[in-house]
């Protein structure tokens, strides 16, 4: 059986590490906000170009606190508008509500799975004041055309990237800055350059992962970062002493210190991802398959590895007979859950054929870093008999 996503095998490496550190945490006798939570701000800081990162509970809460933070200084209130991709995961939209900022969703490209910015501008209204951009499946979202339109609009740039842990473009930021001189929130995940800020979660499955959950947000925003290190501890920077209504989100102690031995693998990591990525571009030849669109660039760390197929279910079950198992991101679009019924927010009643058509045919193949060469060719194979 080649399983989907064998987390045991990613953190067996890592266990006498994981051992000593859980020892150096029982000695310290410190269990929240301490040394390894520190020390992992500071690394993950240096490794995403930005001046701070921010530890906090889960990827959830980051995108949350960004707002929340943004409405502290100012900069958003409640009841404006959020452009976000039609077909993220459910997260980003749910972060937005929590928020109480209003999410306007717009459709991606097919072949990128990424919002489409040419419909970005038609969702533009005296109320939109952000665009939360997600490099969905591991692949930046295109940011140049994002920042332009953000630069143009006046609009805060938040980057979901949960799924897309050391991507970055191969972009230089000088000839960007002439470009773009009046751009003040260009930010990418990977290498930040101004005042965007951007949210990570570390939940297990994810590129970099804790052994629980575990978030963060990096922005270089001096102002922001003041906020946040407050909002995430109840809005107190001097214990018992408020400042703001902030909330309990603060990265455990103990996954920090986890995260703190499996950061300087992760280039590697993402390496073995696109490694495997390429296998699978090159030599899966099925004309039932639609391969995802990638340039080869490192703006792509194939946390997913995303096909689409027009007899979804029929190509599972295939696999699944031929001992492969493959998961569906994600079986339902979020306008057509539950949660969003036409009596109140009326969301089940918008059609968005791209994003609905997506959540009908793709599937994700076995992606990760511990997946061998033979497993990648047997699921080559298998797949070019079907
Ligand atoms: C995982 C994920 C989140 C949420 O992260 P949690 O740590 O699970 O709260 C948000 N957005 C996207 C795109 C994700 O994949």
């Amino acid at each position: 059986m080649i399983p989907f996503l064998d987390l045991k095998k990613i953190n067996e490496p890592y266990e006498t590490a994981f051992q000593e550190k859980l020892k150096l945490v029982l000695n310290n006798g410190w269990y929240i906000l301490g040394k390894e939570v520190e020390t992992f701000e500071k690394a993950f800081a240096e490794y995403c170009n930005a001046q701070y990162c921010i530890g906090v509970g889960n990827g959830f809460d980051a995108l949350v606190l960004i707002f929340k933070g943004y409405i502290e200084l100012g900069k958003l209130k409640k009841g404006d508008e959020v452009i976000v991709p039609a077909n993220t995961y459910i997260a980003s939209i749910l972060a937005i509500l929590q928020a109480d900022l209003i999410p306007v969703l717009v459709e991606p490209k097919l072949e990128t799975y990424n919002i489409n910015p040419d419909l970005i501008q038609e969702k533009i209204t005296s109320k939109t004041k952000a665009i939360l951009a997600v490099h969905l499946y591991g692949q930046l979202a295109e940011m140049d055309k994002i920042n332009e339109i953000a630069s143009q609009n006046n609009l805060l740039i938040i980057e979901d990237a949960a799924q897309s842990h050391g991507a970055f473009e191969n972009f230089n930021p000088d000839s960007y800055q002439d470009q773009f001189p009046n751009n003040t929130h260009v930010s990418l995940s990977g290498v930040e350059e101004s005042f965007g800020a951007v949210a990570y979660s570390f939940y297990p499955g994810k590129n970099l992962g804790a052994l629980g959950d575990g978030g963060a947000i990096t922005t270089h925003d001096s102002e922001l970062a003041k906020v946040l290190f407050s909002l995430r501890n109840y809005g107190s920077e001097k214990k018992y002493y408020n400042e703001f209504i902030g909330v309990n989100s603060r990265l455990d102690e103990i996954q920090a210190a986890f995260l703190n031995v499996k950061l300087p693998n992760l280039n590697a990591d993402n390496d073995k991802r696109r490694a495997i990525a390429k296998r699978y571009l090159s030599e899966i030849k099925n004309d039932k398959i639609i391969l995802p669109l990638w340039d080869l660039s490192n703006n792509h760390v194939f946390h997913l590895f995303v096909i689409r197929t027009s007899n979804r279910e029929d190509l599972q079950e295939y696999l699944s007979q031929n001992n492969i198992q493959t998961v569906i991101h994600y079986p339902v679009p979020p306008h057509k859950q539950k949660a969003f019924p036409p009596e109140t927010s009326g969301w089940n009643n918008l059609f968005f054929p791209i994003t609905e058509k997506i959540h009908n045919e793709v599937l994700s193949l076995p992606m990760s870093p511990v997946l061998t060469a033979e497993e990648v060719g047997f699921v080559i194979d298998v797949l070019n008999r079907y």
